[in-house]
């Protein structure tokens, strides 16, 4: 059996070295497996290629990725999994924020044989800016109510997986990427492995608050098309409110001349027509919004089912 450990890299030269020793620690732990250790250099800036370089002169088993700038950690891991050979695969980052040290006990739970994957859920944000922990449990709150995939509060990216899951990722090609998302969409059965929060070995954290909150965004476009019902739901509330002036104008019409309730009458008329216009036009660009919802599920080629299991030899992917 053989076990890939994809890296993700950005300006990571000071944490290699620690999670390297680390990483050959475990795996003298776990002698019966075969590793590889995919690092993939996202256009860092300092000396992380180099040494990773260095790394894979002393040791077969270390392979390197290097892209030609950062195109972020998403298009990193991507790169990992279409390039793992393993039959386990696991992702972590290279700041020792994700103990290699649970590895083992992972991979023990998928030879158990009842999950195709172990995920691990931070139990606390120790060490994280307050800001930054609100938000974040805001973020989790709204994904849930406007999407269909569930995530869990505190998941991180650092999980073990078996070879199916691994394809199925991969065949989700879309380029607006939300891991998070995407592990939740291909289904699969999951064990959540609880640990208490670790601060980074080096270094800091390179996701800023703003890169934070449009890749929340990125998210929730990438998982949910509510945004694109509220025309309907605004329409219907104008056509609501369109009825009250309607319903003032009848009143009108009925109890009084037309010369006594000449100004009260044209002004209810007004708004009536006003609202029943904006309801019009809302609902158009309602079934506007449907068509652009439909056209953005099919431009991200998204597979049509994944197959967990079968007995079929060449199964058909689609
Ligand atoms: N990373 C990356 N590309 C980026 C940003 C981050 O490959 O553009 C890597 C980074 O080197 C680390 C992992 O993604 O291995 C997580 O990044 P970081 O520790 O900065 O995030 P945090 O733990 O603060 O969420
Ligand atoms: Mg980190």
């Amino acid at each position: 059996m053989k076990l890939s450990l994809i890296i993700p890299c950005y300006n990571e030269e000071d944490s290699l070295m620690p999670l390297y020793n680390e990483l050959v620690r475990v795996r003298d732990e776990m002698s019966s497996y075969d590793f590889e250790y995919i690092f993939v250099d996202d256009g860092s800036k300092d000396n992380t290629l180099s040494i990773i370089k260095d790394l894979s002169k002393e040791d077969e088993n270390v392979t390197y990725i290097a892209f030609s700038k950062n195109f972020g950690k998403e298009s990193a891991m991507y790169a990992g999994f279409c390039n793992s050979t393993g039959d386990y695969v696991a992702v972590m980052d290279a700041d020792m924020q994700d103990p290699p040290s649970l590895l083992p006990k992972m991979v023990e739970i998928l030879e158990s044989g009842e999950y195709d994957s172990v995920a691990t859920r931070r139990l606390d944000r120790k060490g994280e800016p307050p800001v930054r922990s609100f938000f974040a449990n805001m973020f989790y709150r709204i994904f849930k109510h406007v999407s269909n995939v569930s995530i869990v509060s505190g998941a991180r990216d650092f999980r073990l997986m078996k070879r199916e899951m691994v394809d199925a990722i991969v065949s989700m090609c879309e380029h607006n990427r939300f891991s998070k998302g995407i592990f939740g969409w291909i289904g699969f059965k999951t064990y959540w492995l609880p640990f208490e929060n670790v601060e980074r070995v080096a270094g800091h954290s390179k996701w800023s608050f703003w890169k934070l909150l449009k890749y929340s965004f990125d998210g929730i476009y990438a998982f949910s098309d509510k945004v694109l019902n509220l025309p309907f739901y605004f329409s219907g509330f104008l056509a609501l409110a369109s009825t009250a002036p309607l319903a003032y104008f009848i009143y009108y019409w009925a109890t009084h001349s037309f010369w006594m309730g000449y100004p009260a009458l044209t002004a209810s008329l007004i708004l009536f027509a006003v609202l029943a216009i904006g309801s019009a036009l809302s609902l158009f660009i309602g079934f506007l919004g449907s068509y652009v919802s439909k056209i953005y599920g099919e431009v991200k080629g998204r597979p049509h089912y994944i197959v967990a299991q079968t007995n079929k030899k060449d199964i058909v992917k689609k």
